[in-house]
């Protein structure tokens, strides 16, 4: 027998055809299982009936009832301006309803004199409220229908898709599709797991989740429910991890040799941190696992990130490989080109680069050193993803700055290689666990979580338009110090032309509030040409320019010791990971360093709380924490791609951190017992997994 679950969606009473079909459209519903998987978002007590005196300002477009009755009706206008009122009063006040549209049809069920129970949400209007197409019942009606529960869910619906089906619509449709499909329900989870997690039974889950019997009752189905979604999630990530631990393909790389030693010994301008050497270690036993290593280090911004992949690469090339570096911009390329140069002066060391911008020679050099083998060690932007670009023997790649790449983007590095090299994916926007565990699941983790010695915590503060020449005081200041400042100004990609008017007139301002020839100032900006940018961030960092005018294309990566202000315009225009990327270019010497976020007076409470956190901490975990929950998953810096990855219906991902860990922790007993979930008892899991994997819009084993 066909399990019901899989009944075509039309087949539920109250659907048919074209409700079918716009299901299908609107929610990509097709099946009973879909509908069933179909989760309310919220619900209302339809126990709770308001009287109309005690609805006050509070409740504005929040979903009620009352009950009363219809004491008038009239119209107004005509046209398409026609309008259907109608007016209802109970013991404690009256109130109107409101139509604009399907008049013909609400017109022949509305009543005078009658009593009804009406469902909608209030608008308010100097202190009186009325509400716009509420739903509609007869008392007798309310009370011959047989409700599965005095809990109403309300689901996710569209614009278009409210129009068909309404609020009392989907109910009915839902208490039908039950029927349906309450007999046909398999249990997903084995009866040990279930036990051991105090979950309840698929079934309960799924009538509860529709239907709750009781708030308590609620509150179990929804956990039982994130724990199934977050299992499946958790099931696909880890039997991809574990399938990359057993296939054993990773390059060896067990020798630490002259080039590694060298730098060591004669080159390192510094003792490397505690967390730095430990990473470095970490590194190195992987390259000599036999494993392909895929692993993600994270390091708030000045850990000192850069020298870990120098050191690592070195390693590479030690044992007769080559390794690549792919930074997120031309500048950050060239910054870590001219560093590594310098650093490895006189070693036996081909360094190459390759960026969008390259000129012939250079990109000739690039293209044919990494083809020859002659290149050691090639450092680029995106343009190394290009297929003209092939390695000889490419054994270490590494990411900059992870976030700013497109998961395709970092996919195509690995395929240059029949053999996957070892790749280390480096990011300062720290990622918050749960995060990390369900995007990245698949990587191992490293963290450099200490700063090297001297450094002084950044003082941030925020100022209005109101203080602007305070603020240009302070900056003359630390101009006089010897210290140079940046300021920069929102780049955003719908307005580029406005943003760019924005500096411009900074520039201009600036110039004016700083008319002394002593102040040098340089702009530096997207619009530009790469080498005018290149020109202008060199003279920066040679001290030749005391201000920098940037817009974010500074944002991540660069490094000016000697800068000690950082200047954020229209800060509120920024997201948090964002602001404190921004903040992670001062701070990088031993000189005290300041950030001034400058702001509106009028800001979104959400702006406001970003800004305050600023002010507060200077930790990157907690401000990426703090930012899931402003934001949501799927709106974090860099996880924008990859936050809907897994479709999540139910589970948050900022909020069941608990879950998560649960979840994992028992995926990974489960593939350690039962590596392709092929044991009798494991077919319900099987499916879960498969639900989730199927859900999964991209590959992650692609990822690094
Ligand atoms: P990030 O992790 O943000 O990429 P960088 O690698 O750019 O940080 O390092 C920030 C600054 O700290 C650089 O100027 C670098 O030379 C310096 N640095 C890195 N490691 C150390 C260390 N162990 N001791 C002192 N300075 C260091
Ligand atoms: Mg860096």
């Amino acid at each position: 027998m066909q399990n019901a679950l899989s009944y075509d969606v039309k087949f539920v009473g109250g659907v048919g055809e074209a409700r079918a079909r716009l299901l299908t459209r609107e929610l990509d519903i097709r099946t009973v299982g879909d509908l069933l998987y179909h989760i309310p978002y919220r619900y209302i007590d339809r126990r709770r009936i308001y009287s109309i005196g005690e609805v006050d300002e509070s409740l504005e477009s929040t979903l009620i009832q009352i009950r009363g009755r219809i004491t008038g009706i009239s119209y107004s206008g005509t046209g398409r301006k026609q309008r259907f009122m109608a007016s209802v009063s109970d013991t404690s006040g009256s109130t109107e309803l409101l139509w604009f549209q399907g008049i013909k049809w609400i017109e022949k069920r509305v009543e005078v004199g009658r009593e009804y129970i009406i469902f909608g949400r209030p608008s308010f209007y100097r202190g009186t409220f009325n509400m716009i197409h509420p739903e509609i019942e007869t008392v007798e009606q309310a009370l011959s229908r047989k409700a599965e529960s005095g809990f109403q869910g309300i689901y996710p619906s569209t614009e278009k898709l409210s129009h068909g089906i309404g609020t009392k619509a989907m109910s009915t449709i839902m208490t039908n599709a039950w029927q349906i499909a309450k007999d046909g329900i398999e249990e997903t989870l084995p009866e040990a797991i279930r036990r051991r997690n105090a979950l309840m039974p698929l079934r309960e889950a799924l009538y509860n989740i529709h239907f709750p019997q009781s708030p308590e009752l609620l509150r179990q189905a929804q956990y039982r429910l994130k724990f199934d979604e977050l299992l499946g999630v958790q099931l696909t990530i880890q039997s991809r991890r574990s399938a990359r631990m057993a296939r054993g393909d990773g390059f060896m790389m067990p020798r630490v040799g002259e080039l590694f030693n060298g730098f060591y010994r004669e080159k390192l301008p510094f003792p490397l941190t505690g967390a730095q050497q430990r990473v470095i270690k970490e590194i190195r036993s992987d390259m000599i696992s036999g494993r392909q290593m895929n692993r993600l280090l994270q390091g708030d911004v000045g850990s000192g990130k850069t020298m870990v992949a120098l050191m690592s690469m070195l390693l590479a090339v030690d044992n007769g490989y080559q390794a690549c570096i792919m930074a997120p911009t031309e500048i950050l390329a060239r910054q870590h080109y001219a560093g590594m140069v310098r650093m490895t002066e006189g070693m036996p060391l081909n360094i190459g680069i390759l960026t969008g911008s390259s000129r012939s020679r250079e990109r000739r050099e690039a293209l044919e050193g990494a083809a020859s083998g002659k290149i050691d060690i090639l450092i680029g932007t995106h343009a190394l993803i290009e297929d003209k670009v092939v390695f000889k023997q490419l054994g270490y790649v590494v990411i900059d700055e992870q976030h700013r790449f497109g998961v395709e983007q970092r996919a195509r590095l690995w395929t240059k290689n029949e053999r996957p090299p070892h790749v280390l994916v480096m990011t300062a926007t720290p990622i918050p666990r749960t995060l990390a565990m369900t995007l990245y699941g698949d990587l191992d983790v490293s963290v450099i979580d200490e700063l090297p010695p001297g450094r002084q915590p950044i003082r941030t503060y925020r100022y209005t338009d109101a203080s602007r020449l305070k603020m240009f005081g302070f900056l003359r200041e630390e101009i006089r110090k010897h210290r140079q400042v940046y300021i920069v100004y929102p780049l955003i990609k719908e307005s580029e032309k406005m943003d760019y008017k924005d500096l411009h007139d900074g520039f201009e301002s600036i110039s004016r509030d700083f008319p002394l020839p002593e102040y040098r100032i340089t702009v530096c900006h997207g619009k530009m040409k790469p080498e005018d940018k290149e020109a202008a961030m060199a003279q920066f960092k040679r001290g030749e320019a005391d201000i920098l005018i940037a817009t974010s294309v500074i944002e991540v990566g660069v490094d000016v010791p000697n800068a000690t202000v950082m200047v954020i315009e229209s800060a509120e225009r920024f997201g948090l990971s964002q602001l404190h990327q921004l903040r992670g270019r001062v701070g990088r010497g031993d000189g005290q360093s300041y950030c001034i976020l400058m702001s509106g007076d009028k800001l979104s409470r959400e702006a406001r709380s970003r800004l305050d956190a600023m002010c507060q901490t200077n930790d990157g975990f907690q401000l990426a924490e703090l930012d899931l929950k402003l934001r949501g998953a799927g709106d974090v810096h860099g996880t924008q791609q990859s936050g809907e990855a897994f479709d999540l219906r139910i589970a948050n991902l900022a909020a069941d951190t608990q879950i998560m860990q649960l979840t994992r922790d028992e995926a990974v007993a489960l593939l350690a017992k039962d590596r392709t979930l092929s044991l009798p008892e494991n077919s319900g899991l099987r499916r879960l997994k498969e639900r989730y994997a199927s859900h999964e819009k991209m590959d992650f084993s692609q990822i690094s």
